[in-house]
């Protein structure tokens, strides 16, 4: 064979990455629902578990339908290994907790989802891991916020709910100078946007739960980067923790991979034809889409996306206003998920970022009137049209 699946171009690969056919050569890729794995004899059984033998052992290590979902995932990201987990949230709390003990430190950027923030102000420190934020906008802060003990970088961007992006790159290379790992969580932009790892990242996380799925059925994660940091800060985590995805999710997922491309670029199209409608109506404060000329890092997005991601932030001025505008939606849905193809819209301070302290928000510039929209594969008339009509009712 003189195919290389490292050679295909991504839409090949969200096709075709992985796929690894029974004996009955089946198209779709086969559900391999099942728990554990017979073997021949028990010296077969020997070899298995010595690692002698490669092949599955119990499905919390590996199964082969999870496995298709990891490796068409790696191929798309560019990365040596992908690591399947049962959400977005097992992602990232194994991809930290792999790399920090107790007497450590990780700089984080300000503005995270919020469950992140619980895991690194609310969790981490019960194991002696000590947390500082930073803007992440802000490369002295980054430098500044380094100890001697710094192990772990983590960033969002674009960054939830408000879509600041951060300078990847230099981000890398600040982590490097500290001897820590970078760690990105890629979800706004999709692996079609953006490939963290070519910037200089360690670690790639996704929850998978968006726009991978992206038609609103099972939670999923995934860790990604290259060997040998892959083997050693997760292969024994994740097999003694459990964070498993389920086969029958990594099923879905493999199903979602397929349209990936499509969707998120119709989607990013969509987003930039409803910003279009949202900039001009009169009820609007400021308008924050990756896509926008207008957009404040303009040329940092330039540099390093290919895309503008598929949700839209726009501040109406008072809460008040927001949730008027999302009573009169009638197409759109009221919902805090995103990357999905039905259209939806919430209101942060109340919904996602309400774990967040008044201050914590306000230091993000997260003001009451902001409204999140993940737009999704409506006609872009009619999105344009209920969101219009939300708004002068707004
Ligand atoms: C949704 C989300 C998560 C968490 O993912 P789950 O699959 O819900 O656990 C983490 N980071 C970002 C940016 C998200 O949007």
């Amino acid at each position: 064979m003189s195919e290389d699946p490292k050679d295909w171009q991504d839409q090949t690969r969200l096709v075709r990455g992985g796929l690894d056919r029974s004996p009955y050569g089946e198209i779709s890729e086969a559900l391999f629902l099942t728990q554990s794995f017979a073997y021949e004899s028990a010296g077969a059984a020997d070899r298995r578990f010595s690692g002698e033998d490669a092949g599955f052992i119990y499905q919390r290590f590996g199964n082969p339908t999870t496995q298709m979902f990891e490796t068409r995932m790696a191929l798309l990201e560019g990365a040596e290994v992908c690591r399947a987990t049962a959400s977005g949230m097992s992602a990232i709390h194994a991809a930290l907790q792999g790399l920090v003990r107790a007497g450590d430190h990780i700089v984080a950027a300000k503005a995270l989802f919020s469950s992140c923030r619980w895991i690194l102000s609310n969790w981490m420190p019960r194991f002696g891991v000590e947390v500082t934020y930073v803007d992440a906008t802000d490369l002295a802060a980054w430098a500044n916020a380094v100890r001697p003990n710094t192990r772990a970088f983590l960033v969002e961007s674009p960054a939830n709910p408000l879509l600041e992006i951060t300078d990847i790159r230099a981000v890398a290379d600040l982590a490097h100078a500290a001897g820590a790992k970078l760690v990105v969580d890629n979800v706004f932009a999709t692996p079609i946007f953006q490939k963290p790892l070519t910037l200089g990242a360690d670690i790639v996380v996704y929850s998978a739960t968006k726009h991978i799925d992206g038609q609103g059925r099972v939670l999923g994660g995934a860790i990604l980067g290259n060997e040998p940091l892959m083997s050693e800060a997760y292969k024994d985590l994740l097999r003694h923790t459990g964070p498993a995805l389920s086969p029958f999710n990594a099923w879905v997922m493999l199903k979602g991979l397929e349209t990936l491309d499509l969707r998120v670029r119709r989607q990013a199209e969509n987003a930039a034809k409803v910003t279009e409608v949202i900039a001009a109506h009169s009820r609007v404060g400021k308008v924050i889409f990756p896509g926008r000329a207008d957009h404040p890092q303009a040329d940092l997005i330039a540099s390093q996306m290919t895309g503008p991601g598929t949700v839209v932030a726009f501040d109406l001025g008072s809460q008040e206003a927001a949730w008027r505008f999302l009573d009169r939606l009638e197409i759109v849905d009221i919902s805090n998920n995103l990357g999905d193809a039905k259209s939806m819209a919430t209101h942060p301070c109340t919904t996602t970022h309400r774990s967040m302290t008044e201050a914590e928000r306000l230091e993000i510039g997260l003001t009451e009137g902001w409204v999140r929209m993940s737009v999704g594969l409506e006609g872009a008339e009619d999105l344009s049209r209920d969101v219009n009509r939300a708004l002068d009712q707004a």
